[in-house]
């Protein structure tokens, strides 16, 4: 547990779901106030709000496109209003397709990179304005992938969009650290949450993607939150521009396991 997590405020984007969901969840057993922002998940809405409350903290949720720059400005408006400040911004929602990149739409492309990386530089901008102009030594963080670094053949656009965020983090978190304000992204390998659904339930795939994992599990939503929490937390308090890898060894070359290679 990190005690200096109680009371600060904390907005998640995407959070109805999968990540943003279990990250919800644990920021609330730290006592924290979250900020649920949520897509098309209204139904869902009201369950995580007392999922949260009942792990010891407070929660709020509010609608919100993190691709309009209005709502983004509304779901830090609404943590403001509602709990009186902003500590802690995490930049969640994300998006992926296949298609064989000769075949990807412009459409396609706009649409997961106007998700995975202007949105979540909407909510590092409209955060790190918040905490300037109110003195907040606050902790920004963003959500990777380990498509960062590994080459993702048919995700062309979500390749890119996660290779945007690491830059994106490492320069605010350049320019920012003078301010006090850390800025860091959490890469997870493959997790199971609803991105993966499809995937997981054909056991020749699943099989395909834990080939790939040395330690040869699929990675659960709350090992994600993990990191989160202790990023966001006094404890890393001297740590920015970091991607913390989350991935079950997946970036340190599995082919080269046990005597191959
Ligand atoms: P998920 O599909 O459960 O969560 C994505 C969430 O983003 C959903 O709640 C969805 O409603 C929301 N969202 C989509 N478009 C939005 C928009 N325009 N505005 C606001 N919200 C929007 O999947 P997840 O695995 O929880 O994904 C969360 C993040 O983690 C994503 O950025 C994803 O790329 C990243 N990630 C996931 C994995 C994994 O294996 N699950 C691995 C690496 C990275």
């Amino acid at each position: 547990m990190y005690p200096s997590l109680e009371g600060k405020v904390v907005v998640i984007t995407g959070a109805a779901t999968g990540l943003g969901r279990a990250m919800a969840v644990r920021f609330g057993a730290e006592k924290a106030k979250v900020v649920i922002n949520y897509f098309n998940e209204e139904q869902e809405v009201q369950a995580i709000i007392e999922e949260v409350e009942q792990a010891g903290g407070s929660a709020t949720a509010i609608q919100g496109d993190v691709t309009k720059e209005a709502d983004v400005k509304r779901m830090i408006d609404h943590a403001v209003k509602t709990f009186g400040s902003l500590d802690v911004m995490v930049n969640n929602a994300g998006i992926e397709n296949e298609v064989p990149s000769e075949d990807l739409s412009l459409e396609d492309w706009n649409k997961v990179i106007s998700t995975n990386l202007t949105g979540q530089f909407l909510g590092c901008r409209e955060a790190l304005d918040y905490m300037l102009k109110n003195d907040i030594k606050g902790s920004i963080i963003n959500m990777s992938s380990v498509h960062q670094e590994i080459p993702w053949p048919h995700f062309v656009h979500y390749a890119a969009s996660k290779g945007g965020v690491k830059l994106m983090t490492e320069t605010l978190a350049l320019e920012f650290a003078p301010h006090g304000i850390r800025v860091n992204c959490i890469a997870p390998g493959a997790i199971d949450t609803p991105i993966n659904a499809e995937k997981f339930e054909d056991p020749e795939l699943k099989k395909g993607v834990i080939e790939l994992i040395p330690m040869g599990y699929i990675g659960k939503p709350e090992e994600i939150a993990a990191c989160a929490v202790w990023l966001a937390s006094n404890e890393a308090s001297y740590v920015t521009g970091l991607t913390l890898f989350a991935d079950g060894g997946m970036t340190q070359y599995p082919g080269f396991q046990a005597g191959k290679g």
